[in-house]
């Protein structure tokens, strides 16, 4: 069996949110699908550790808000490599509650979709919960970020279209080595630079000030190591 060939399956990018009680919590999710149109009826699979998942269950809610494309990775980082156990997620973040209570993202969301739990699917590791829709709204145009152009622009690893810009640097700059995070895996590739933590393409992993941070996670610049080729 070749795993490489979910690599296949295309996914937007989410923040699901839920509440228990007056608290709220969301993190990152890339497995939203529209899966029946009358009713319309959504699915979202989410691990069972997570402090989500125990909102979900309890209060049988959860509202997904569509990530757009230009979303920063230190906003996904929030959502995504940060526990609700430990922040309170909300604190800084634009939301506002939707009909089911549970927060709507206002900060780089496209869209958002609410639901109410209807049927759940233990699949191992995590549940899948069905949930048909009671709000939906388009907050603004543009394009939804897909979980590929997470991976293959934001994060820095190389597309096979990528740019022709990138293609001419390589020849001088290639030999920069390229960092990887250990808290979260985001690697920084001294080609690419950090364009939202301001660093030029062709910046040296040596170079970028004491206080860059990660710009997933916020790991401090000692928690890199150098990124296996
Ligand atoms: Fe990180």
């Amino acid at each position: 069996m070749n795993h490489k060939a979910l690599h296949n399956c295309s996914y937007g990018l989410y923040v699901i949110s839920s509440r228990k009680g007056d608290r709220l919590n969301g993190q990152i999710a890339n497995t939203v699908v529209q899966v029946a149109s009358d009713p319309p009826t959504i699915a979202v699979s989410i691990n069972k550790q997570n402090l989500t998942h125990e909102f979900i269950s309890e209060s049988k809610v959860f509202t997904a808000s569509i990530l757009s494309q230009d979303t920063p990775l230190s906003f996904i980082g929030h959502f995504g490599f940060k526990s609700g156990r430990e922040v309170d997620k909300f604190k800084d973040v634009n939301y506002r509650l939707g009909d089911n209570k549970a927060p709507i993202v206002l900060d780089h969301s496209l869209a958002y979709l609410e639901a109410k739990v209807i049927n759940q699917v233990d699949v191992g590791t995590h549940t899948v919960f069905i949930g048909e829709l009671v709000g939906a709204e388009v907050l603004t145009e543009g394009e939804p970020m897909t979980y590929a152009y997470y991976h293959q622009v934001k994060r820095g690893t190389t597309p096979k279209t990528a740019p022709s810009y990138i293609k001419e640097r390589k020849e001088t700059i290639s030999k920069m080595t390229k960092y990887e995070c250990t808290v979260c895996g985001y690697i920084y590739d001294p080609e690419l630079g950090d364009a939202d933590g301001g660093i030029k393409p062709g910046t040296p992993f040596e170079d970028l000030p004491d206080d860059w941070v990660c710009p997933i996670c916020g790991a401090s610049k000692d928690q890199f190591e150098k990124a296996k080729e």
